[in-house]
């Protein structure tokens, strides 16, 4: 049944064992089906170095993102750096099957961690150049208040704390990185590239850089003339971009973000090198350009279009789809970004937290609320029963939703809520194709489990 149904399609599948149907929606399947499409994936960050040119060579899967080297005359560049020495030692040393010439410079597409932390490992006795954007360190710019909350959304979203049978991936990263020695290696710019860019040569390389704001406010990409190969930085790589982080992070310039992959399509690169999966060669670098350009733009507009027209982030969440013509494209499924968390992102960021609706001007507090449901269904004792039908009918949203009410009642069986709830959450993350969402379903899982969170979370 799946097999006809487009990605984002809601299914409903009659389950033979059950009376209710089993739902699935946005980013989710059967379990089978969704591991599959991640454990696929996984093939995009398979370890080793790709040559891309006769003298540039990329590193996939040595740690997160990917470095590149480009071989010139008297030296090498080395653009990104991955997390942290060790995994940029690593990569250094397959460089270094290549060429055995001196780094001449290093280039940060953007000041993401798994970009910036390793330079050291590259350099040996060399001091070469260290190129960025003048904006370079401005990416993530949330407020420092709430970093405690933001480690903990960060573990969660990565996985960081799943057991190997629990871990799938990081939609474009693997699960198994080593991240103890992150940031060891990085070296600070001494080049600022101004926003008219520049247009130089390194080591005999022709080279040009142009500011491309997007994932980051601190972003570039790269362009090399001869060879006709665009490395993107994290404004491309081969999913759904993740135009808001579960993890927590101030609203990404949507709009700027298409128009920065629509400029690299401009220049029709034989070769476009992301910041994470694997290369894409031939004509399909320039049509998945555009196609990325054209989906985040389309995902914007629908959202404009949707609030001018007075519906809510709720609706729109469900509402807004990809068009069908770049739905089934391999870069745009949504194993990282979400189409449903772009949607809420674009309408916070544009207008706050207020859906313009009077009702929730003023919502009822939590514990009334939940009163008020319960009274609804008949009592409390009618209320839990409705969560377990929920959960032993795999309705696993709407048992979670159920056990969030459950959980202020007082005279409830709060334990028992709380075990439904972390069935919810497991049951949730083996339908969840998007690795974000799966990884986070179940660490909150695991923590509701060990008793680590407040009364407050459950
Ligand atoms: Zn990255």
């Amino acid at each position: 049944m799946a097999k006809n149904c487009k990605l984002h399609c809601f299914v409903v599948i009659a389950v033979a064992a059950v009376t209710t149907p089993v739902v699935f929606g946005q980013t989710k399947f059967e379990p089978a089906k969704a591991l599959n499409m991640l454990n696929t994936q996984e093939q995009q960050f398979d370890k080793g170095v790709i040559k891309v040119a006769d003298n540039v060579f990329t590193a996939v899967g040595f740690h997160g993102a990917n470095t590149s080297m480009i071989v010139g005359d008297d030296g090498v560049i080395i653009i990104d750096t991955l997390f942290g020495p060790s995994s940029a030692s690593e990569a250094n040393k397959a460089f270094r099957k290549f060429s055995d010439k001196p780094v001449k410079a290093i280039i940060y597409t953007h000041s993401h961690g798994d970009h910036t932390g390793g330079a050291s490992a590259f350099t040996g006795m060399e001091r070469p150049d260290v190129y960025a954007t003048e904006d370079f360190g401005s990416a993530e710019g949330a407020s420092a208040a709430v970093a405690p909350v933001k480690a903990k959304r960060n573990v969660r979203q990565f996985g960081r704390t799943l057991s190997p049978t629990e871990s799938t991936n990081r939609g474009v990263a693997p699960s198994n990185t080593n991240d103890s020695d992150r940031g060891e290696g990085f070296i600070p710019p001494n080049i600022s590239i101004p926003n008219s860019g520049l247009k130089t040569t390194i080591a005999g390389v022709d080279i040009e850089f142009y500011i491309g704001p997007g994932e980051t406010d601190d972003a570039m990409f790269i362009w090399l003339p001869k060879e006709k190969v665009l490395f993107s930085g994290d404004n491309f790589y081969r999913s759904f971009p993740n135009l808001y982080a579960i993890r927590g992070t101030v609203y990404r310039d949507v709009l700027k973000w298409s128009e920065s992959v629509a400029k690299m399509a401009e220049f029709k690169p034989h070769v476009l090198v992301p910041g994470h999966t694997k290369p894409i060669q031939g004509e399909e670098a320039t049509s998945a350009l555009s196609d990325y350009s054209e989906a985040i733009r389309s995902v914007y507009d629908q959202t404009v279009d949707g609030i001018n027209a007075g519906k809510s982030p709720d609706q729109l969440a469900h509402e807004v789809q990809l068009p069908e013509h770049l739905k089934n494209k391999p870069y745009l499924i949504e194993f990282y970004g979400s189409v449903p968390h772009a949607v809420r992102a674009i309408y916070s960021g544009l207008l706050g937290w207020y859906d313009g609706n009077p009702t929730t001007l003023s919502p009822l507090e939590p514990r009334t609320k939940a009163k008020k449901i319960a009274e609804l269904a008949g009592g409390t004792q009618q209320l839990v029963e409705q969560m377990n039908s929920a959960l032993a009918n795999e309705y696993y949203q709407w048992a979670l939703e159920l056990s969030d009410h459950v959980k202020w009642l007082e005279g409830a069986d709060r334990e028992h809520a709380r075990k439904v709830k972390i069935s919810a959450l497991r049951g949730l993350a083996a339908q969840e194709y998007n690795a974000p969402n799966r990884n986070y379903y179940l660490s909150y899982a695991n923590e509701l489990e060990s008793g680590q969170l407040s009364e407050v979370w459950f």
